[in-house]
C-alpha cells in the first residue's frame, strides 16, 4: 500500500501534529500518493458556526491551502500531495458546500457522513448505537445521493451507521448503498482509524454484503496524528477482511477532480 487519501490536520480541532510530520511519516512508510482531506470548513445557513471542534474554522481555510501548497512544492520529489476535503452530504446545502469547496481550490472530496443533516446535532450522529430504522434510512439516503452526485472520490467508513436493529432492515438499506456504489463504480473505504481504535467499524456484516455486491473497495488511514499517516499496522486486518469476504480491492482510488 503506497497511497493514502484520508488525512486530517490540527485545524479541525480534534487532530494533532504539524503537517510536515504527517508527510515525513508517510514518506518513511513508503507512501507515494498522499491526500489531505480535513473536515471541510463551512458556515451553515442556519447559523451554525464551523468554529467548533469538528471542522476547519472558515478563517483558517486559506491557511490550510497555503501551508499545504508550500509543503507540496517542498516535498515534490519524494511524495505526490493532493489537497481536498472530507465532506458530508446534506440535501439542503450540497450545492453550496460543493461550490465553496471548489472556490477554495479543493482538488477532491471524500464523503464522510458523520451527521444526518446540517444541524449536526449530537442526537443524530449515525455512529451512535441505534435501533432506529429512520436513522439508518436517512443515513443511507444521504450516502446514496452523495454517490449518485458523482463528485466524491470515495466513501470513507461507509459502515459508520451503528444500526443494531433487525437484520432484515440493515440488509435492505445497506443493499441500496452497495447497489449505488456498484452502479457508479464508487470505491468504499475500509477505515484504518476504526481498526486501530477498535471502533465499531469496519463492521463485519457490512463487508460481508459488500463482497456479495462486488463493490470496489479501497483503504484509508484517516490520520488524525502524524504517526497514523503511515499506519501500516492496520493493513493486515484490512487484508484479512478482503480475503474473508472476497472483496473487490482495487488498491489506490482514482481521484475525481471537482
Ligand atoms: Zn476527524
Ligand atoms: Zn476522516
Amino acid at each position: 500500500m503506497n497511497y493514502n487519501y484520508h488525512t486530517h490536520t490540527a485545524r479541525c480541532g480534534h487532530a494533532s501534529d504539524a503537517e510536515r510530520d504527517y508527510i515525513e511519516t508517510a514518506i518513511a512508510a513508503g507512501i507515494k500518493h498522499m491526500g489531505f482531506s480535513d473536515h471541510m470548513p463551512f458556515l451553515f445557513p442556519n447559523g451554525r458556526e464551523s468554529e467548533s471542534d469538528y471542522r476547519i474554522p472558515v478563517m483558517l481555510a486559506e491557511d490550510y491551502f497555503k501551508t499545504l501548497h508550500a509543503l507540496r512544492e517542498e516535498y515534490k520529489d519524494k511524495i505526490r500531495l493532493h489537497i481536498g476535503f472530507e465532506m458530508e452530504y446534506y440535501p439542503n446545502c450540497f450545492q453550496e458546500m460543493l461550490a465553496y469547496a471548489k472556490g477554495l481550490g479543493a482538488e477532491y472530496l471524500i464523503l464522510g457522513q458523520h451527521f444526518l443533516d446540517e444541524r449536526e446535532d449530537v442526537n443524530v450522529r449515525p455512529s451512535k448505537l441505534t435501533e432506529s430504522e429512520e436513522t439508518l434510512k436517512t443515513y443511507t439516503d444521504c450516502v446514496v445521493a452523495a454517490i449518485e452526485s458523482g463528485v466524491f472520490t470515495y466513501v470513507a467508513h461507509p459502515d459508520l451507521c451503528r444500526f443494531v436493529g433487525a437484520d432484515s432492515i440493515y440488509y435492505r438499506e445497506t443493499a441500496r448503498l452497495l447497489d449505488a456504489a456498484r452502479q457508479t463504480k464508487t470505491p468504499l473505504e475500509i477505515n484504518f482509524l476504526g481498526i486501530r481504535d477498535g471502533r465499531h467499524y469496519p463492521m463485519e456484516k457490512f463487508w460481508k454484503l459488500a463482497g456479495e455486491f462486488r463493490v470496489p473497495v479501497t483503504f484509508g488511514f484517516d490520520a488524525h496524528d502524524a504517526e497514523a499517516a503511515g499506519d501500516l499496522t492496520s493493513l493486515p486486518r484490512a487484508m484479512e477482511l478482503v480475503e474473508k469476504y472476497n472483496l473487490n480491492y482495487i488498491g489506490e482510488p482514482t481521484l475525481k477532480k471537482i
